[in-house]
Parts: C-alpha cells; structure tokens; sequence
C-alpha cells in the first residue's frame, strides 16, 4: 500500500517551490491508488501560524490536491518522546552543552586547518560529573544523534545511488535546549508511524535523509523510498529562493493563473517528458512517472503559466465560467455568444473585464491621422446597433466599393475606430457584441 505525505510547515504561504513537493507526492499515491496524507510540521510553536495552516489547505484545495487524512506534529509529541526515550535506552542519543558561540568556534578552527567543520562529538566523552556541572551552569543541554560512521547508502528515485560517508556528516540535533523536537526525528517517526512508503522532497534534503536512515534504522523501522528532486531556478537559471515570496501559490491565482495550467506545468517540468496541457487531474496521474525526472537545477519561469492558462480557457465551454460571466453582469442570453467569441483572445479570466467594457461602454477609437476622412466616412455607413452577425462584412464591402480601400487599409482603421485597439477577436464575430458604438 503506498502511502506518501506533503509536510508543510506552516511559517508561511505554499509556493510554486512546495507546489512540487506536493504534487509529486499527491500523484504517486494516485497513480498507485494510494494515500496521500497532508502533515503540518508544527513542531516549532513560535513560527508556526494558524492563518498559514488555514492558507496551505486552501491552496492544495484550489488546485484539486485532495489529500486522505491531516496529522498534525504538535499533537504527537508524546510520540517523539517516547522515540527519544528508545534512542537514549540504546546509547544513541547524548546530551550536549556548547553553546552556539563556541560551535561557531569550533567550526571556525576546523575550516582554518582544512578539516570538515563536522561536531567533534566533544560531549560524548564528558564524565557524569562534569556533565551534571554543565548543567547546573548552563541548563540542559540539546539532545544529539549519534551516527553510526559508516557510509549511508540508498537508491534515490531521482538521483539514483547515494553514498554518503556519516563521518563528514555532524550528529544532529533531534532536541533543542528548550525541549522543542526537532524537524529530523518527528519527521521519522511520523513516517514510521504512519506507514509512509515514498518521502518525495527538494534536494536540500538529502544531507537529513542520510541521518534519517540512520535513524530510522535506530527506532527499529525500515526506510522508505526516497526521491529528491531538482530545486527550481529562475528562467536564466538564477537562484529562486528570494524571489519564491513573490510566487506564493495565492498570488498565481489572484493573477488568473488556472489550477490545471499549474498543474500541468508543475507536473512535468524538470522531467524529460514534454509540459502538455493537461485538462483533466486523471491525465496527469496517468503520465506521471517520479523515473523522469532528472538532478538538473529546474527552470521555472512564470510566464509559462499564463499561454497554458489561456490554452485551458478555450477548452472550457461557458458554464465552468458561468460565476465569473456573471459577475461582469453579462446578461444571460449573452453569455455564451460572449465567453465563444472572448475565449480565445483571452489569457486569463481577468482579461474578460476589458473586453466585457468593450461590448457595454463601446472604446474611445483610435484613429490615425491619415484615416480620419476614411473612418469618418465608413460610419456613416454603418447600420444602426443591433448589429448581426453579417453586419462586418456588408458594411466593410460597401465601404470598399465607396472607398476603393482594400485589405489592411480597409480593415484595420475600422477595427481600431470600433474597439480602440489594433487585436481582437474576429470583428464579424465581436459586431454583434458590440452594443454601443460611439459614432463619431
Ligand atoms: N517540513 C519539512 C519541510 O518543509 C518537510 C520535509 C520533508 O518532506 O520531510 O522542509
């Protein structure tokens, strides 16, 4: 039974970063007909926020990431102390008393001589009374893992073979001072617990992973599958990370960005199959395949997203758009002549409100200097709104036969008098839209 889990922690809004994470979870336990679970890592009571939790589940709602069950870390402490309890019992766990100031040191020393500023496990060779006096001066200590240092060793579905020397590697810190579990060990034992059997995460994962397994293997459990997939980078392939506030999961959508366009993005970005539109959650399961996808920094540019949107759009008949048209106040029997004609001039659904005021209010024209006779001219001809759906092209032919004007001449100063702009829809189409027309 394969169960996967998308592990937010809920310090701020998802981004297009953790939209990865989850959707390649959420679609291998799809695709294997499985359990997707949604965990709130919200161990850290001072960052973690209601309003985020609220927002994370929000946003997986509105792209259709359903998930089958939510745990929340905060309610199981008891589990990780309980983990901690086993791991002192079998000498894999020690207390530590530097302070950050002198690991800081430490490190410094280490990096002066060349040597990996890997902890030199100090602690582990206090006595019980030197122990006990540290602790009456400083408080407690944090609680360390201690590695076993051999190689660690797994097949990544991503990056394939992993070794990785649990020498170079410090013993985590699994404890704070202050009590609080760390992020390391609850994520262990909540996949241990909860039978979880693939951990898809971003590749600054991978150093945890190597302890985890450590770890995992420590508590007398079995590691899972483990994938670590590309970080994303921006189009020219610069760091992401300061610009990933700005493409919260949120901002896409007040944007206009479509969930499928996203997804579909998303789903195959970094992957060595092609980015198709996907209009349907199924079709994406179906073609997903974690195998694909390779170690390569990914590129992400947002601008992607906005053709896909549009390409979305002009599948969709009126009805998916039926609360937006009605929220421009289209009336009913125009709804459907509107969304057919707009649809495929449009990006997103936020481009409707300008040709919505196009259709109700008529444009301010634009007129070339050298038009201005001609235009003048052509709209005395024009017949009275209503217009139909032949009314472009008996007009535009009687303008030509008045005029001798043909082609572009013709048409696009008549385009650019009635709407304003050079682009649009097909006019014959838009004319009968059209229900003001300041003639001038
Ligand atoms: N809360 C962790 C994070 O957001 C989860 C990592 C994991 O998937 O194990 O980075």
């Amino acid at each position: 039974m394969t169960t996967t889990r998308f592990a937010p922690s809920p310090t701020g809004y998802l981004h297009v970063g953790n939209l990865r994470t989850a959707l390649m979870n959420y679609l291998i336990a799809r695709k294997a007909g499985g359990t997707f679970i949604l965990r709130i890592d919200d161990t850290d009571p001072e960052r973690s926020k209601e309003e985020y939790v609220d927002a994370i589940k929000q946003d997986l709602e509105w792209l259709g990431l359903h998930w089958d069950k939510v745990e929340r870390q905060s309610t199981r402490l008891d589990r990780y102390a309980t983990a901690a309890d086993t791991m002192r019992a079998n000498g894999r766990f020690y207390e530590a008393f530097e302070t950050p100031v002198e690991l800081d040191l430490k490190r410094k020393k280490q990096l002066n001589m060349g040597k990996p500023p890997v902890y030199d496990r100090a602690a582990l060779a206090l006595s019980e009374a030197e122990r006990d006096a540290l602790r009456a001066e400083r408080g407690q200590g944090v609680w360390r893992f201690k590695l076993d240092q051999s190689r660690i060793e797994w097949t990544d579905g991503i990056l394939g073979d992993i070794s990785i020397d649990a020498a170079s590697v410090s013993d985590p810190v699994l404890i704070r001072q202050d009590g609080q579990v760390l992020y390391t060990i609850a994520s262990v034992v909540d996949d241990m617990e909860m039978g979880v059997t693939d951990v898809v995460r971003g590749s600054d994962h991978v150093t945890n992973t190597a302890t985890q397994i450590q770890i995992i293997e420590a508590l007398g459990g079995t590691a899972p599958r483990f994938a670590h997939h590309s970080l994303l980078t921006g189009p020219q392939g610069e760091a992401l990370s300061k610009r990933l506030g700005t493409l919260a999961l949120r901002d896409l959508r007040a944007r206009g960005v479509e969930p499928m366009a996203l997804l579909s993005l998303m789903a195959r970005l970094g992957s060595s199959d092609p980015v198709e539109l996907r209009t349907d959650m199924a079709d994406l399961v179906d073609g997903f395949d974690i195998a694909r996808f390779g170690s390569a920094p990914t590129k992400f540019d947002e601008a992607d997203l906005f053709p896909l949107t549009g390409r979305y759009l002009q599948s969709l008949p009126v009805a998916a758009v039926q609360a937006k048209i009605d929220a421009l106040g289209v009336p009913a029997n125009w709804a459907e002549p509107f969304w057919l004609v707009m649809r495929d001039n449009i990006e997103t659904l936020h481009d409707l409100d300008a040709w919505w005021a196009l259709c109700r209010d008529g444009a301010e024209p634009v007129i070339d200097d050298e038009d201005e006779a001609f235009v003048a001219e052509a709209l005395t001809m024009l017949p009275q709104a209503p217009f139909s759906a032949d009314t472009w092209g008996t007009w535009t032919a009687a303008v030509k036969e008045a005029t001798g004007r043909k082609g572009r001449g013709l048409f696009m100063p008549l385009r650019k008098a009635l709407t304003g702009q050079a682009h649009g829809p097909d006019m014959a189409a838009l004319m009968p839209l059209l229900q003001v027309i300041k003639a001038r």
